[in-house]
């Protein structure tokens, strides 16, 4: 199999996710010459309150969407697993199918769901977060894990962090500065137009940046993306 590489991998559970949580920190990796690839697990088919939008159609809108929004940030590629909506388990086999992924980019960072946000919170959001944290460790890392990947030259790689959004506020130990990319998430945001809707699409953007304020809280710049930053310990 051929080698792909990604600085950065970026496994979020529905199109529109890793725009609200990560979008800004995306286009400052890429504006810092890093690559940056999204995979999505669902295909977002259920997020309407329409019984006029057909899943199977939304599920495609929300792809287009989805592109067009990595598109703005500078994405490099978009991986779609299109998994039903609601319908994650942690099986070996979505854990497997997430290891491969590791295995073929080799990222250094992977930003992903923070699956601790206690009480609500989506379902697919928290099997995510804790199948891409166990992925990471230790299945992308030890060689016997799966040894049908290592014919298919897909090597052990270790992952050296794990930024993990939407995490509760006292779990925030990272602020990342989206001060100068505030601007390319509201716009990769925008073209998620199945999902934002009136009466939030006008509030969306000052939503948004009040959002962005409390996250930077006491740190010297305007407006930040807050994330859980787990660093492995190789
Ligand atoms: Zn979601």
């Amino acid at each position: 199999m051929s080698k792909k590489k990604a600085d950065i991998l970026v496994i979020t559970p529905h199109p529109d996710d890793a725009e609200f949580g990560t979008a800004g920190t995306v286009a400052n990796f890429v504006r810092q010459g890093k690559t940056v690839v999204y995979i999505v697990c669902t295909n977002g088919d259920k997020g309407t309150d329409s019984l006029d939008c057909k899943p199977e159609v939304l599920a495609s809108l929300r792809e287009k969407e989805q592109l067009e929004a990595a598109n703005v940030l500078g994405v490099k590629e978009v991986i779609f697993l299109r998994h039903p909506d609601q319908s994650l388990e942690d099986t070996p086999e979505f854990r497997k199918e997430i290891v491969r992924y590791i295995r073929l980019y080799r990222p250094d960072l992977v930003i992903t769901a923070d699956p601790y946000r206690r009480y609500i919170w989506h379902r697919d959001h928290r099997i995510v977060g804790r199948v891409v944290l166990d992925a990471v460790f230790p299945f992308a890392r030890d060689i016997w894990s799966y040894p049908d990947f290592l014919d298919q030259g897909l090597k052990p790689h270790k992952v050296k962090e794990v930024w993990l959004w939407a995490p509760e506020d006292k779990d925030i130990n990272l602020r990342s500065d989206i001060s100068q990319s505030f601007d390319l998430k509201v716009k990769a945001l925008k073209c998620h137009r199945s999902q934002i809707k009136k009466p939030f699409a006008s509030e969306m953007e000052k939503w948004l940046c009040q959002r962005a304020k409390d996250m930077a809280g006491e740190e010297k710049f305007k407006l930040a993306e807050g994330f859980h930053r787990v660093e492995m310990w190789w």
